[in-house]
């Protein structure tokens, strides 16, 4: 088992073991925020099936409503919320994500209401950017401190981006395993786990005999690694979730011929109460992931209807996972297979109980709203000693004597 990192003092939200350490809130009982939520342009929100980024969203423009707060969501069309919702495109765009047309197009719009409501006497107090590069490349041409969510992993691809543009925002990490992995020069302060709603996931107690994986078809979330260990064990898995365009190469030579429709199954893209019909029966999550996963929502929700977790200990999987206690983490397919026999001594309501403490939504809410109020207090502090900066100039300008210039 990975040994657990020491609780670093200067995050302000930090996942310490098994338990969520909130700091005291830096300004506990103040006023209600005017939050703009800036979502991606691909799913809408809440997402019919497969959209991690999307569900976190939908939660918490929720919480936030609940606890006072006034929300403005600016999410692909389709999406609803108790949230006042914006779609500035035509369409949502599921087959083009990345794309920086509709990107691009998405986060401009979005500055542009944003600027209006400043300049209308409305002016946001916070804008809380979910939405992937252009809005954070572009956080400092808005009048509004931003706050953006590292949702995708520090690596060599986004290294130097965060590098050059990571300092015009707040940065919040999701995991621990994140934060070890930023990059020099690049300062991440808080980590604020992804939530769930725990309530509205069934807790199943007695559970059918399948094994599931759940997820993208990218090599990396390992789909073919799950069916070598549940064929190991002599299991039958289910393997849920959409083919995604690029990934029907890998599907068809690593994944497709395992799938029999007995001991290997494939029902592709799920959502509603069928996935979590999924997780609650299911004997076991099998997670054989190969990277450094900044979280991993299918963990959790597996876990909140207690199922157990069998995972590789990579990024956030070895926070998430609490060996022996709420799943096992193993290093490869053969000891994955030996840990699917001694799944049943797993207690299914430990499994609920551990992402409750620390990942319900009433938790991870009131971190993040810790975290716009510091993110304010910091844009107040910079805008005073901008000002400041100023006098001495124009006095230098008053005392110059006519004509001078
Ligand atoms: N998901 C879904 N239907 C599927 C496959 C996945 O609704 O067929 C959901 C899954 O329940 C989870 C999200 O998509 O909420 C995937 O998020 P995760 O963090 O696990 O993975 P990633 O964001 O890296 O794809």
């Amino acid at each position: 088992m990975k040994s657990k990192p020491p609780p670093d003092p200067s995050l302000a939200i930090g996942v310490a073991g098994p338990s969520l350490r909130l700091l005291p809130a830096l300004s506990a009982g103040q006023g209600s925020l005017r939050v703009a939520v800036l979502a991606p342009p691909w799913i809408p929100v809440p997402p019919p099936g497969y959209g991690g980024i999307e569900a976190v969203v939908d939660l918490l423009c929720e919480a936030l409503i609940d606890r006072g707060h006034e929300v403005t969501l600016f999410a692909a069309p389709g999406s609803r919320s108790a949230a006042r919702v914006r779609t500035p495109l035509e369409a949502a765009h599921p087959d083009a994500i990345g794309s920086s047309l509709y990107e691009s197009d998405h986060v401009a719009c979005a500055w542009e209401e944003v600027d209006l409501a400043a300049k209308q006497g409305r002016a946001f107090d916070v804008v809380h950017d979910h939405s992937g590069f252009t809005a954070l490349a572009m956080a400092d041409r808005v009048p509004a401190p931003v706050v953006h969510t590292v949702h995708g992993p520090f690596d060599e691809n986004t290294e130097q981006f965060y590098q050059r543009h990571g300092h015009k925002a707040r940065l919040v990490a999701i995991s621990r395993s994140q934060v070890a992995s930023t990059p020099p020069g690049v300062s991440v302060t808080d980590v604020v786990p992804n939530p769930i709603a725990v309530d509205r996931w069934p807790l199943r107690v007695h559970k059918q005999d399948y094994l599931l994986w759940i997820g993208r078809m990218d090599p990396i979330k390992g789909a073919h690694r799950a069916i070598e260990a549940a064929r190991l064990a002599g299991r039958t898995l289910v393997l849920a979730g959409p083919v995604q365009t690029g990934q029907e190469s890998y599907y068809r030579e690593r994944v497709q011929p395992h799938v029999d429709g007995l001991r290997v199954q494939h029902i592709g893209e799920v959502g509603g109460t069928a996935k979590q019909e999924l997780f609650a029966n299911a004997t076991a999550l099998l997670m054989p992931i190969r990277w450094r996963e900044p979280f991993g929502m299918v963990m959790v929700e597996a876990l909140a209807c207690g199922t157990p977790v069998i995972a590789f200990p990579e990024g956030a999987a070895a926070e998430i996972v609490i060996d022996g206690e709420n799943g096992q983490l193993v290093a490869d397919e053969t000891a994955m297979a030996r840990a699917i026999e001694r799944v049943g001594s797993i207690d299914p309501a430990r499994c609920r109980a551990s992402v409750a403490e620390r990942y319900d939504v009433s938790v991870t809410a009131a971190g993040y709203e810790d975290v716009y109020r510091r993110a304010i207090a910091t844009d107040r502090i910079r805008q005073a000693s901008r000002a400041a900066e100023k006098v001495p100039e124009r006095r230098q300008l008053s005392a110059s004597p006519p004509g001078a210039r």
